[in-house]
């Protein structure tokens, strides 16, 4: 039985959701080719910490960094390194925090320089299939009516759904109840309650959605190399419409910012 939120406790994830969303912008900021993931990673963790808040990645399960930074066919939970970026390239951007005890969790995938048409009509339905995502996270429907809209926006546009990985509930701990898969039947699933705190997040693969787990145990990369997207907000279940707690408005209201 997954419990809803109380409104105190909505506020608290609130208050890290939008500290996330402006670290995502103050990585954005900083995306451009010839820089590394790594140098990304410790703008961000500064900046986090500057905040006083915790990088709750950071340690996390042995996780060696603040952000998991996935490049081109890495899906997710890459590690920061010293690759450098290059036109044309795409990163996966996801980022936690630990503040006031609870956990802030959001994801923003950006285009490196110019990016070629077929990736950025990959970058542009990954996002989209979020929001269809949210439209579905109200009280009442089922985790299964959020990963039926995620699928059956991205599929006909001849991309596939990752598997293997799903969104989540957020609270105190970074993966609560219930998982939230981005593919699934309408009607199927946990029952959404009003007040239930949860990531929403489609990965998306421009090929085929078969992925394997790299050597270090962590990074997820597409098993034909093809590039991978990923998004990520924090949503509360209300009735009739979904509220969003975390925004890439930081990021697409910069002017200065690559999206
Ligand atoms: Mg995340
Ligand atoms: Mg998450």
């Amino acid at each position: 039985m997954v419990k809803p939120k109380t409104e105190e406790e909505i506020e608290l994830l609130r208050e890290n959701a939008i500290l996330v969303s402006k670290t995502l912008a103050e990585v954005g900021r900083h995306v451009a080719p010839g820089v590394t993931t790594k140098a990304l990673n410790d703008i961000a963790e500064q900046f986090i910490r500057d905040h006083g808040a915790i990088p709750s990645f950071l340690g996390y399960e042995g996780f060696p960094a603040a952000l998991c930074m996935s490049v081109n066919d890495v899906v997710v939970h890459g590690f920061p390194s010293d690759k450098v970026l290059k036109e044309g390239d795409v990163v996966s951007v996801d980022c936690g925090t630990l503040y006031k005890g609870y956990q802030g969790d959001s994801a923003y995938t950006f285009p490196v320089g110019e990016v070629d048409a077929e990736t950025r009509k990959l970058l542009d339905a990954t996002k989209a299939s979020l929001y269809k995502g949210i439209e579905a996270a109200v009280a009442g429907n089922r985790t299964g009516d959020i990963g039926h809209a995620v699928q059956s926006y991205v599929e006909p546009l001849g991309f596939s759904v990752v598997r293997e990985l799903e969104g989540h509930g957020l609270g105190r701990e970074m993966h609560e109840q219930p998982g939230v898969p981005n593919y699934g039947r309408r009607g199927k699933g946990t029952v959404l309650l009003a007040g239930m705190v949860i990531c929403i997040e489609p990965m998306i693969n421009a090929g085929g959605k078969s992925v394997y787990l790299e050597r270090n145990g962590w990074g997820v990369r597409t098993c034909d190399h093809k590039k991978s997207a990923h998004y990520e907000l924090t949503v509360v279940v209300r009735r009739g419409q979904a509220e969003q707690l975390s925004t890439f408005d930081f990021i697409e209201k910069d002017p200065t910012i690559n999206f």
